[in-house]
């Protein structure tokens, strides 16, 4: 096994310094705007996953609230209204209604409530929180928080499916075992699987550190019934559906609406798919979740909403909301669609995907 001591790609770094310096650049001399006339939509969909008071302890991970404070105050401002999910629907009927943002929050964490929630409350935000089955009743790998508690609490991390020993005693190391790891199981999902014994022999128990982080089905039930909060399905494993076969696809998102269906009593009209593009193919997930009955369903590729997503409301952009560096700028760049301009090079603002809606 070769030992490493992980430094960070300079690659990475720059690529990181470019998007920063970019968003920052956009919003301060109101390109963004610009941009927004054909990209900005009638509104956006946010997504954020986790909260922290600060993000030392978490590897740069999470979204400090204190950040998450000051995007809402700059998305206020900018003269857009906080709106639930159905109403952003509604929205889309009339072209004469306020710029919206919606917030989502994927996974189901505790700091979703404990630390986001007092902020909704002050800027009067609801926020959908997507949630798998094995969060709640820790069964999930919930591969992506194993990681970073091998860079966390390691010094030396065995990653024996990657043949690599990780030498990581300080921050910046840490910080760069962690994104090596994970990109490792991003460029192949399956390798995912291949972790349990790692975490095993590092004293890592998922079920206890799932147990620490995510809520369990008292506080996912007590969240419901907040007014500012609805619970959305994210699949019962959390796997990237590209793996599964068309029936394990079903299954894995129809028992997880059932199961919070029965949990909540009430339908669960929201999906939302597990990771980024590289994890569905698109159009077979999509008619699959029209098939279970759900009314929407959201990515992770960035953009706005616009009038034709209604017609097959089932792979609606959204835009991360959790960047570490400039992350007001961030938000504002894309709220107002800059994200979808750059990454279609100024292509289309919306797609028009192929799905049947003859339900
Ligand atoms: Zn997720």
């Amino acid at each position: 096994m070769r030992t490493l001591t992980p430094k960070g790609t300079a690659k990475a770094r720059l690529k990181a310094l470019a998007k920063t310096g970019l968003s920052t650049l956009l919003v301060s001399s109101g390109a963004d705007r610009l941009i927004g006339r054909r990209y900005g939509g009638q509104g956006v969909i946010l997504m954020f996953h986790e909260f922290v008071r600060s993000a030392e302890n978490t590897l740069g991970q999470g979204c400090p609230v204190d950040d998450f404070d000051a995007i809402l105050a700059a998305l206020r401002a900018s003269g857009r209204e906080f709106v639930g999910a159905d109403e952003a629907l509604r929205r889309l009927t009339n072209p004469k209604a306020r710029p919206f943002v919606v917030l989502t929050f994927d996974d189901g964490y505790r700091s979703n409530i404990d630390l986001a929630l007092p902020v909704m409350e002050r800027f009067a935000a609801p926020a959908t929180i997507f949630v798998p089955t094995g969060m709640v009743d820790r069964t999930i790998n919930a591969w992506w928080l194993g990681l970073r508690e091998l860079a966390v609490t390691c010094d030396v991390i065995h990653m024996e499916p990657m043949g690599l020993k990780l030498e990581c005693r300080d921050l910046r190391s840490k910080q760069a075992a962690l994104e090596s790891m994970t990109a490792w199981v991003w460029q192949d999902f399956a390798r995912a699987d291949l972790l349990a014994p790692v975490f095993a022999a590092h004293g890592v128990s998922m079920p206890d550190l799932v147990d620490r982080l995510a809520l369990d089905e008292a506080g996912i039930r007590a969240a419901d019934r907040h007014p500012l909060v609805e619970i959305g399905a994210h699949t019962t494993t959390h796997r990237a559906l590209r793996l599964l076969d068309d029936a394990e696809v079903e299954t894995d998102i129809g028992d997880n609406k059932r199961y919070l269906e029965a949990l909540l009593g009430r339908p669960v009209d929201w999906f939302a798919y597990p990771y980024g593009p590289p994890s569905i193919g698109g159009t077979r997930e999509a008619n699959i979740v029209r098939k279970l009955g759900f009314r929407a369903a959201v990515t992770t590729d960035p953009g706005s909403l616009f009038r034709p997503h209604l017609d097959a409301p089932y792979l609606l952009p959204r835009q991360n909301g959790e960047v570490p560096a400039s992350p007001v700028s961030h938000a504002l760049a894309g709220a107002n669609g800059a994200f979808r301009a750059l990454s279609t090079r100024f292509g289309a603002p919306h797609d028009c995907p192929e799905i049947s809606n003859d339900h």
